[in-house]
């Protein structure tokens, strides 16, 4: 059995199919660059290299209409059994993944205003495989499900109840399937039950966030309501004062452009005019104040949620750094964890630097004197979509 993984974005959809009892990747690619004059694709199939082609997609049915010609072309759909939709917002509705039909479609689109930028791409993409793959089941699994347990005093923003209530204003908690993953994935390679873990999961990648997870159960996450809380991001800023917004709204700027400055304008983009993390790096080892500056501020966040975080467990068995810029970037981890000292938290120089590329599983970074577990885990979200889809319609 395969399951299909879609991840629909404003101007892209991801895919791959993948076996999710083994997690052998059959395929896996993107179309990009939808509804612009210019499109781009790429698909690798197991066993051959990557393809790319340039053609226009003038939206995402066309692009899915791409994507599983492709697919059928290769005779990759005959044993795909699932699809699964990456879904970024599911509410107070959706506690776990669900199977997509015309009733759960429309509760769906009612929860768009949650996530302006995210549910309407999402929901193309949905829409457009239904119509395409209709003798499939289609489940879609949420950023925030992994997050729908966190205690009620960290759901909850201390403002007026009836407020709260009337706009479904609480912490939502995103990055979820890589917490999940993540997590789960770190106990298994240290041999260990998750029951008996406390871990901190930081996912820094372009989107960035950390989380909690106490015995296999998130506790607490650093994004919110939004995905805009928290840690420092490529082009959002994570935490920052409530007044700064009405500070900013008093002297003439509307919604519309708060929310391109908190979404596209912030964050090392608005920092140092990159959000691409390895320029930032490259950029501050030049001597650019700047940068360094960026660079500071960011590991500052986060070295202030994991020492917030390890009160609220009250402990730490293992810190892992997974996604883009956790995975790759040596010297932020080296200067986290050097931060992180107070906490027992050695990091081994050698290890650090010779983390393999690309490997499936998890490599311990930690020196044998470190009190903590410091791992480097790749995500994948993929994996645990197409795991969590198909044991959604698997009786
Ligand atoms: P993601 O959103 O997980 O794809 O991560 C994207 C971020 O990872 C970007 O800021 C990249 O610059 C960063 N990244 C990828 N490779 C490296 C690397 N070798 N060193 C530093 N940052 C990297």
């Amino acid at each position: 059995m395969s399951a299909l993984v879609i991840n629909a974005g404003s101007s892209s959809v991801k895919f791959q199919v993948v076996d999710p009892a083994t997690g052998a990747v059959r395929a896996k690619g993107l179309a990009e660059r939808i509804g612009e004059t210019e499109g781009a694709a790429t698909i690798e199939q197991e066993g051959q290299g990557e393809q790319s082609t340039s053609q226009p997609f003038a939206d995402h049915r066309a692009a899915l209409a791409w994507v599983l010609d492709q697919l059928g072309g290769a005779g990759l759909l005959a044993d795909v059994e699932v699809v699964g939709h990456r879904t970024v917002h599911g509410g107070r509705r959706f506690d776990r993944p669900v199977v997509l039909d015309d009733e759960t479609l429309a509760v769906l689109r009612e929860l768009s205003p949650l996530a302006p930028l995210h549910n309407p791409a999402n929901i193309e993409g949905i829409e457009a495989a239904r119509e395409q793959l209709p003798e499939v089941p289609h489940v879609s699994v949420f950023d925030t499900g992994f997050f729908a347990e966190l205690p009620p005093e960290v759901r909850t923003y201390a403002i007026d109840t009836e407020v709260a209530q009337e706009y479904a204003v609480q912490r939502y908690g995103f990055h979820g399937a890589s917490h999940a993953y993540v997590s789960q994935r770190a106990a298994e390679d240290l041999g260990r039950d998750p029951a008996e873990l406390k871990v901190i999961v930081l996912h820094l990648g372009n989107g960035a966030s950390a989380a909690a997870v106490d015995g296999g159960r998130p506790v607490d996450c650093s994004m919110g309501m939004t995905p805009l809380e928290g840690l420092v991001m490529g082009t959002r800023p994570g935490d920052i004062d409530p007044g700064v917004l009405l500070h900013l709204l008093r002297h003439g700027l509307d919604a519309d452009e708060l929310d391109d400055l908190l979404n596209r304008r912030s964050g090392l983009k608005g920092l140092t005019g990159t959000n691409d993390m390895r320029e930032v790096r490259a950029a501050a080892t030049a001597g650019d104040e700047r940068a360094r500056l960026a660079l500071d501020v960011s590991i500052h966040r986060i070295v202030r949620y994991v020492g917030a975080f390890h009160a609220v467990m009250g402990g730490l068995d293992a810190l892992v750094f997974t996604a883009g810029v956790g995975e790759n970037n040596v010297e932020l981890r080296a200067e986290v964890c050097e931060r992180l000292a107070v906490l027992g938290i050695r990091l081994d120089a050698g290890r650090n630097t010779s983390v393999p590329r690309g490997r499936p599983g998890s490599t311990v970074v930690s020196g044998d004197d470190s009190q903590v577990a410091v791992l480097v885990t790749p995500t994948n979200e993929e994996l645990y979509i197409a795991r969590a889809a198909a044991a959604t319609v698997t009786p």
